[in-house]
């Protein structure tokens, strides 16, 4: 990780109004001459299958449920890494895990041969590679994207080998060691900023033009659930961590379970006047349904744009 980086939310931070629209939100003077542009070659092995809702105008259904089946938030797989964290319990929740799950490392990180590091919890719960590209790719290279949960990095090393400049939100200390160490297997460090801290401190001080929340499920528990509301999200329900990222820039990319209430997560469009444009979009890994990225503001793609 790079030491010298972390713990500099200021780096971020910005008391200016937010940005009007068609207006670009500051770049981070940090970044700005750091001019080594390392892209990253996506290995094609998994693929995304995408199944698209799309709303511009009509507002939402209440309380209108999606059958979906429940299931774990399995997003990853892999081994123990060696040079992985150094608590005892962590390592050897890790070992656990990633004996599990080994067989699926390279849907999580392409380049896990290379060296790429995931504590136990990485293991299940990191973007798998292939979705993570595909929600990067709603990104214009060039935005400052804040990515409020980062984890190991998977989304944030994503967002980067689009070409964007990264804010890298976590708030434990050794993911940012794991995730820093993933972003320099991946070639973009120079173009990650990570800061350990919590997101909804953090939040009110930041400024972007695109925030990407993959919040905590929750914990396994939530399966037992027909259907996933976002109060279940943590460590704040739904609404509060979408308020949250609202403040910082009104382009806003959710990942969550594929048994979310999407009439709930619709309705946050409306939490912003005028309402959101607003995507959500099923997401497949090998034909299993791994989650839902909604997708608002800019992000979304409306119909109009498939024509
Ligand atoms: P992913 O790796 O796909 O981003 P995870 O569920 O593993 O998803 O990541 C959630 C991450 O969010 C965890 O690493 C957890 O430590 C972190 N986290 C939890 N609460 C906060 C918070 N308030 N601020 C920042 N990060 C948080």
């Amino acid at each position: 990780m790079d030491g010298g980086r972390t713990n500099q939310p200021k780096m971020a931070k910005t008391n200016a109004a937010p940005p009007r629209p068609g207006r670009r939100a500051r770049a981070l003077p940090f970044l700005h001459h750091r001019t080594t542009h390392r892209f990253l070659r996506l290995l094609g092995a998994t693929t995304t299958k995408t199944a698209r809702r799309h709303r511009r105008t009509a507002r939402p259904t209440h309380n209108r449920r999606v059958a979906r089946p429940a299931e774990p938030k399995e997003r990853a797989v892999g081994a123990a890494e060696p040079d992985g964290p150094r608590d005892p319990d962590a390592a050897a929740d890790a070992a656990v895990v990633a004996g599990k799950y080994w067989a699926h490392r390279h849907s999580l990180f392409s380049l896990y041969d290379r060296g790429v590091r995931m504590d136990g919890e990485g293991w299940y719960s990191a973007t798998p590679e292939a979705i993570a590209a595909s929600q990067a790719a709603r990104a214009a290279p060039g935005d400052l994207v804040v990515d409020a949960f980062a984890g190991c990095g998977a989304n944030s090393i994503q967002f980067a080998a689009r070409g964007c400049f990264v804010v890298a939100v976590e708030i434990d200390p050794r993911k940012v060691e794991l995730a820093a160490h993933n972003a320099r297997v991946y070639g973009v460090e120079d173009r990650i900023q990570f800061v350990v801290g919590d997101f909804f401190r953090l939040a009110p001080f930041l400024k972007a033009d695109l925030v990407f929340l993959s919040p905590p499920w929750g914990g396994p528990s939530y399966i037992h659930a027909p259907v996933y509301t976002l109060d279940m999200l943590k460590p704040k329900d739904g609404y509060t961590t979408f308020q949250a990222a609202q403040k910082i820039a009104p382009n806003v990319i959710m990942f969550l379970p594929r048994t979310v209430d999407i009439s709930q997560v619709e309705e946050l469009s409306w939490l912003s006047s005028p309402a959101l444009d607003f995507e959500s979009e099923e997401n497949y890994i090998h034909h299993r349904l791994k989650g839902i990225t909604a997708y608002f503001g800019r992000t979304a793609r409306l119909p109009s744009d498939h024509c």
